[in-house]
């Protein structure tokens, strides 16, 4: 995000974020996904601001082709398949894609596609920054004191989907498994879900997050943790977290029982890395948010704590995400398809249009990116925002969702 680039330089002297990607065309293809709910709304408000952005940094040098790639409700409707593999094939081929937020039923229907996608496309890394925008209402004392990145596992813990349904013939087998070779007791009557956390997944996501906080220049990397009762599998987290920062980056990280003290703060050159039990993680960030830089943690706990800081600095409609494996990356809004405002034209699409910034930051395209964080934050602060801002500020100027991106494709030109 931009501001990190102010306050963060690197240790070479340049910034991470000015390392432009070499393999990028002048004119790259990407596959959007419009989303179900407001995703229609959004999308267009975001696709306008992002095409602005890319003309006003680069002129006729650069240019975004977007192709619509089919997903969700849209996807059913028009070919009778909730996620068609052109879709799975178009985001391979082009290795980057954005998405509105897809709908999943509760407690019955299809499988979230969301999970899907990043299960398929081996997505493992979550990455969403949280850091406060000037102007936004919240409901903390110092929500600029928050600035963290959180690095979510997506592709395994209770979301892997491996469950069965209560009384269902799967379900007693396993009960039934559980009973006669394991030795465990589990009411007849229970659903199962199974809970696999392995090695490999672990130790590649917290690689990623102390590799982002080195490049980035960032104090300390957080393991957040349920081990204290999950012994074998969030336990294991944090073990497996601290063998690959002592394996691979022994001479760049420092465990936080080695790092000096001073006035109740570590103090290091190298990256400090800790680790939190998730419950004392919700209490720290609220109460010390300035002692965390970048959090790593397994799928649920990272689900939690991401929407949590989102409402620290303003709510859900403000948090962008990325989720990026080692070969695609697909950029979306930490929001669901909120279906109550649906084609009301309505919504914030700050989320979505922060998703797009990583988006142009990841393709290298960083000027792009900064004018449209600057663009953003000068709408905002000048009191220009979307109903659900609006509600939390005495004297803000509700405006419609496509009215927020005219506003802001304003101040882009005026930038
Ligand atoms: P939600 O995020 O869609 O909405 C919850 C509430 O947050 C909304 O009612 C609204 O008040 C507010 N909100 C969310 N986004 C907003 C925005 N951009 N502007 C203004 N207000 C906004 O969460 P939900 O109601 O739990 O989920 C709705 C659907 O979205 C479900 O089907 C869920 O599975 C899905 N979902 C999808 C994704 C994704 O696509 N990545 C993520 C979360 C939820």
């Amino acid at each position: 995000m931009g501001t990190k680039e102010e306050r963060h330089t690197a240790k070479d002297g340049t910034t991470a974020r000015t390392k432009a990607n070499p393999g990028v065309p002048g004119t790259p293809v990407i596959p959007f996904i419009e989303g179900d709910g407001i995703g229609p709304d959004i999308w267009a408000a975001c696709r306008r601001v992002l095409d602005a952005a890319v003309h006003v940094a680069y002129g006729e040098k650069r240019t975004i082709r977007w192709i619509e790639a089919l997903a969700g409700e849209k996807a059913f409707r028009e070919t009778g398949q909730w996620l068609p593999e052109g879709t799975l094939q178009a985001i391979m081929d082009h290795g980057v894609a954005i998405k509105g937020p897809l709908t999943t039923p509760v407690g019955k229907g299809i499988r979230s596609l969301n999970v899907t996608l990043r299960q398929i496309l081996d997505l493992y890394a979550c990455i969403r920054p949280i850091r406060h925008i000037r102007g936004v209402p919240s409901p903390v004392k110092h929500p600029e004191r928050v600035n963290m990145v959180v690095f979510r596992e997506n592709t395994e813990d209770v979301y892997a989907g491996i469950e069965w349904g209560a009384e269902s013939p799967e379900a007693q087998r396993v009960i039934a498994f559980l009973e006669d070779h394991m030795g465990v007791r589990v009411h007849k009557d229970s659903a199962l879900g199974i809970k696999p956390m392995s090695r490999q997944a672990s130790r590649r996501l917290v690689r990623r997050a102390i590799q982002y906080a080195l490049d980035q220049n960032l104090p300390s990397v957080t393991l957040v943790h349920k081990g204290n009762i999950m012994k074998h599998t969030e336990g294991a987290f944090m073990k497996w977290g601290y063998e690959v920062a002592r394996e691979q980056f022994g001479g760049q990280t420092v465990v936080e029982s080695e790092a000096q003290e001073q006035r109740g703060e570590t103090v290091s050159d190298k990256v400090v890395i800790k680790d939190r039990i998730a419950d004392m993680m919700f209490q720290q960030v609220l109460l010390r948010p300035d002692a965390y830089h970048v959090i790593a943690t397994p799928n649920l706990n990272g689900d939690y704590l991401s929407d949590a800081l989102a409402a620290q600095v303003g709510g859900l409609g403000l948090a962008p995400g990325a989720n990026i494996g080692d070969t695609c990356a697909v950029f979306e809004a930490t929001h669901g398809s909120a279906p109550k405002y649906a084609g009301k034209d309505t919504a914030n699409p700050v989320s979505l249009m922060l998703s797009g910034v990583m988006m142009l930051e990841h393709l290298g395209w960083m000027e792009a990116g900064s004018t449209v964080e600057r663009a953003i934050e000068e709408t905002i602060s000048e009191g220009i925002v979307t109903y659900d801002l609006a509600r939390q500020m005495s004297k803000g100027q509700e405006v419609r969702c496509s009215e927020f991106a005219q506003a802001v494709v304003d101040r882009l030109h005026g930038s």
